[in-house]
């Protein structure tokens, strides 16, 4: 039976050959610190995984056209790409990374030589479905924050006629990536999305929900300042800014570094990453601001629709000041 092939492609030096290496359970290919190691195209079959595959490690390709060697290794990388869409056309998916830049042609990004855009379609093309890995992908991020002077557009609005997944973040966790792939070549279907196409395993709660100050929150205890008494306790991040409360992600449960920590567990509100426009939805230092609306916090990005950011944002004012105000009534009951 032929095995699905995943083949590794990007710029060099960003971690290819270490993905390689841990997807296949031993050091095969040589990492260093050193752009240009990997030459030729290195492949390898994961047996462990619950649907077997050949994977291709590529030196990849690079803009920096002077290197040694450099566009002998471009080729080890294109030629991958060509196998991929000449053996596996229409059962492949296509993981991207970043976003195309169209205006002037989309020369402001050339990978190998040519346009990403021309790239990224000619692969889309072949492909069962796409993944849009991160914010960048997914919603434009930081390169598309107004006035976007490239005009870097997300995946789903140049790419018309596959499925596209969202896995938004900036960066996505780990844990979440390779999660969404293993249910997608462990059960051949894609993920159950929510309307914004995001895997509702993944990105179905806020945040919030299972923020570890959320009794704090509850009980209307805030920091006031970085530095403050309530900050050194511990408590709810929501004054100072912190966008847990309308933002879908899984860092509060999955966390970050193997389940380590996650920003809020270090001191610092969520910045709201992996939602549409946060670069352009700040300051990220001032409180959510307060919308007086007859929903509540406990609405999902599904049943709210359109203007979910805006209802959670009054949802969750109206309860912090409710929380405040039973604070004031029952001294006891909080700090
Ligand atoms: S506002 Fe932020 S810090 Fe406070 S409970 Fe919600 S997610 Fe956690």
């Amino acid at each position: 039976m032929k095995l699905p092939l995943v083949a590794i492609v990007g710029a060099p030096n960003v971690g290819k050959s270490t993905l390689f290496n841990r997807l296949l359970g031993r050091r095969r290919a040589i990492v260093t610190n050193e752009p240009g190691v990997t030459r030729d195209r290195l492949y390898g079959e994961v047996r462990q995984a619950p649907r077997p595959f050949r994977l291709v490690d590529t030196g990849g390709l690079t803009p920096k056209t002077d290197a040694p060697f450099a566009r002998d290794i471009e080729r080890q990388a294109e030629a991958a790409l060509e196998e991929t869409r000449r053996d596996h056309a229409g059962e492949y998916i296509l993981a991207v990374e970043g976003n195309p830049p169209l205006n002037e042609e989309g020369m402001f990004c050339i990978v190998g030589g040519r346009p990403f855009i021309e790239q990224l379609k000619e692969m889309a093309a072949g492909a069962k479905a796409v993944v849009a890995w991160g914010s960048c992908a997914s919603n434009g991020c930081v390169q598309a924050a107004k006035p976007n002077p490239t005009q870097a557009t997300p995946i789903h609005k140049v790419i018309h006629d596959k499925p596209i997944i969202k896995v938004p973040g900036c960066p996505p966790i780990a844990e979440v990536m390779t999660g969404v792939l293993t249910y997608m070549l462990t059960f051949d279907r894609i993920p159950p999305l929510d309307r914004l196409g995001r895997p509702k395993m993944f990105y179905g709660q806020r945040i919030h929900d299972k923020c570890y100050r959320r009794p704090h929150f509850d009980a209307g205890q805030f920091a006031e300042s970085w530095d403050d008494e309530n900050s050194r306790m511990g408590y709810c991040l929501y004054k100072m800014g912190c966008r847990g409360p309308t933002t879908y992600n899984a860092c509060s449960t999955v966390r970050w570094n193997e389940g380590v920590s996650f920003p809020i567990q270090s001191g610092h509100g969520c910045i709201g990453c992996s939602e549409e426009n946060f670069w352009d939805n700040g300051p990220f230092y001032e409180r959510l601001a307060e919308v007086h609306t007859p929903l509540g916090v406990e609405a999902n990005a599904d049943r709210i629709g359109a203007t979910a950011a805006g209802v959670i944002t009054a949802g969750v004012a109206a309860h912090a000041a409710i929380s405040a105000l039973t604070r004031v009534r029952n001294p006891h009951s909080g700090e």
